[in-house]
């Protein structure tokens, strides 16, 4: 068994691995970037490396760097986890040269499915059933115009580097092909490195079907059963289960089948997944079902797997390593309940979904399920890397049980400033489409305005967070001794007990419980807590609000910030949809910025008009640059 270890990663999966490997005996070494000084990996590792600045080209993704830390510390063996270089055959290959045990697949087989164009090509060989498309060299407009044509509307175009769903764009008609392709290659191009493109035809009614596999150095290959991955937006996964529902034995058996086989047609060592795809127009079927790609990694929804077979499959990865035979042979494995995991962001779903970064001032997770996270509170969301900031797993004997459980975890994340996707989580989780386990790939685009519709604080919380700041103020005795924020405030409660607030910029009127109810409100309400500032942050159903009274200029049309779009994170101006003056709608594009190499849409928060523009196309902005100001076309109900 290898005695050291070093992980080559950050964040839930760096302290996930890091787990296992201390169960199993083994010295644990982390690597960190500038950013990641003080990360939960950095401190739960035996000993830590600093390998560069924050961007993860100067850090993460320098294999000399990281083959240097191995050497400076005598760790034995590398694990990269997810994502960064868990995929590079040349990084494997130089850890192999270095006389380093690479946890993980040949490089061979990393490349044989790096490419998707090429991976379609080995599998289509091996007789693994894939989707209809073109996989041609030639990668002219005109000829992949001509190629979607044939393989007929809707397709999919794909960069071939491409993964983690970025690089992608589906097609309803050819004369949306052309700036369709461009954007798909200017992402690609930026994203990869690499514009070349494959196209498939895209599956009505698609449900991601994946199956975990699992081969050793003695040439043994089984699958622990699959994992349905269909909730997605943007082709990335939000939500994730096994077993699949709706999945009878003989689809089972078929798939599973298909997914040895491609991992042996690669001769696949190590944690892998076959990704498949499922016209599910007519339910699951067997034959309907067809290779989209593998991953060669152990992958970020691992743990609903574990969790329905009772493995660990860090521990499995660690033992083939050293060149253990597999524990278990593939009659031993056996599905027991059912496991559904969530992804939490760092993200707003009521604005796109944009990431939010910063200092986790507040952050408490429910503590009665499996909780992967690599933050903890007081820690930094940093624009640098990926925005998932935990995974929340639960197994339960049903699904309708783990649904609830899961649900109700959700709603009782509590994350400020930082905003979360915990209560977008809560609501598809409680969606009758989900709960019926027939939801596709559109499920979450098909839903998204009842989705991700910006949530209103309920009439008690702010009823509660109204009782606390008056209490606060009242208890004062003089301005000396309010609260900093508090003073310049207009604290506006009259008599019949009414009082005007402001909750994440948008202005209410509230009945208070009592007058001059006391600070047992906060405490009453273990969601409301009040700061130093005067704001009140109030938690409810996985959302977080930051109410405060009115500032006394301009209290009654709403503070001077509604309406204003700020680049929520440094980037760059790729287009610019509007002009000044125009009429817009709730949620219509303004602008779109280039960040975190994803394209961000910066949308209307409300019907109105476009006051003030000062975003162009191509600039570079900081975090917080004005870039519009939207000004509401009618007053807001009070
Ligand atoms: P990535 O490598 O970026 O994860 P994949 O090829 O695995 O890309 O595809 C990601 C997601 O895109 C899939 O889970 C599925 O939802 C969707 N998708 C991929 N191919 C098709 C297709 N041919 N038709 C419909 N949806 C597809």
């Amino acid at each position: 068994m290898i005695e050291s270890l070093l992980i080559v990663n950050r964040g839930e999966i760096a302290c996930r691995i890091i787990r296992t490997a201390r169960a199993m005996g083994i010295r644990t070494i982390a690597v960190y970037s500038d950013a990641d000084a003080t990360a939960l990996h950095v401190r739960d590792a035996d000993q830590a490396v600093h390998i560069g600045p924050g961007p993860a080209r100067q850090s993460y993704l320098v294999g000399e760097a990281i083959i240097a830390a191995a050497r400076d510390t005598g760790a034995q063996a590398i694990h990269p986890g997810y994502g960064f270089l868990s995929e590079n055959a040349d990084f494997a290959q130089s850890v192999l040269d270095a006389g380093l045990v690479w946890v993980g697949p040949r490089p061979d087989s990393i490349r044989a499915m790096g490419l998707k164009d090429a991976a379609k090509a080995r599998m289509i060989a091996a007789g693994v059933p894939v989707t209809p498309g073109y996989l041609g060299a030639d990668q002219s407009p005109e000829r992949l115009a001509s190629a979607a044509a044939d393989i007929g509307y809707p397709v999919l175009i794909k960069a071939v580097a491409g993964g983690g769903g970025k690089g992608m764009r589906r097609v309803d008609t050819p004369a949306e092909f052309a700036d369709a392709l461009a954007s798909c290659q200017r992402e690609a191009a930026s994203s990869f490195g690499n514009t070349a493109v494959l196209l498939e035809k895209y599956i009505l009614s698609p449900r991601h079907i994946e199956v975990q596999v699992f081969g050793d150095t003695q040439g043994t290959i089984v699958h622990l059963f699959e994992r349905d991955c269909s909730l997605q937006r943007r082709h990335q996964k939000v939500i994730e289960e096994a077993p699949a529902p709706g999945m009878d034995d003989a689809s089972r058996a078929a798939i599973c089948a298909a997914a040895v086989k491609a991992a042996k047609a690669v001769d696949y060592v190590g944690a892998g997944t076959i990704e498949f795809i499922a016209d599910a127009s007519d339910g699951l079927r067997a034959d309907r079902i067809w290779f989209m790609e593998m991953n060669t990694r152990l992958q970020v929804e691992h743990p609903v797997t574990e969790a329905i077979t009772g493995i660990d499959l860090v521990e499995w990865q660690l033992r083939v390593a050293s060149g253990e035979p597999l524990p278990m042979r593939q009659d031993e494995l056996r599905i027991t309940g059912w496991a559904i995991e969530a992804r939490l962001y760092a993200e707003n779903p009521a604005t796109g979904f944009l990431p939010s970064i910063g200092r986790l001032d507040h952050f408490a997770l429910p503590t009665e399920l499996r909780i992967e996270t690599g933050v903890a509170a007081g820690g930094e969301v940093s624009a640098f890397y990926d925005p998932m900031i935990a995974k929340l797993i639960v197994h339960r004997a049903d699904r309708a049980d783990a649904i609830d459980r899961l649900k109700q975890a959700c709603e009782r994340v509590e994350c400020a400033p930082v905003h979360t996707n915990a209560w977008f989580l809560a609501r598809l989780l409680a969606a009758p489409g989900y709960a019926a386990g027939t939801a596709t790939t559109a499920f979450i685009a098909d839903h998204l305005d009842t989705l991700a519709d910006d949530p209103e604080p309920s009439p008690a919380l702010l009823q509660a967070a109204g009782d606390a700041l008056v209490a606060r103020h009242s208890s004062g005795g003089g301005a000396s001794r309010m609260p900093a924020g508090l003073r310049g405030f207009r604290l506006n409660a009259d008599r019949v007990n009414r009082i005007e607030l402001v909750a994440d910029g948008k202005p209410y009127t509230v009945a208070l419980s009592q007058p001059g109810a006391g600070l047992y409100a906060s405490r009453d309400r273990p969601g409301v807590s009040i700061d130093e500032d005067g704001h009140v942050t109030a938690f409810e159903l996985g959302q977080s609000f930051s109410i405060r009274v009115p500032r006394v200029e301009g209290a009654a049309s709403g503070p001077a910030t509604d309406g204003v779009i700020l680049a929520p994170m440094p980037g760059r101006i790729i287009a610019v949809d509007v002009v000044a003056g125009a009429i817009v709608t709730k949620g219509q594009k303004i602008v779109t910025l280039e960040a975190m190499k994803m394209e961000h849409s910066l949308t209307a928060p409300f019907d109105g008009v476009v006051a003030d523009l000062a975003a162009a196309v191509g600039g570079q902005v900081a975090e917080g640059t004005r870039l519009a100001r939207i000004e509401r076309s009618e007053p807001p109900a009070a």
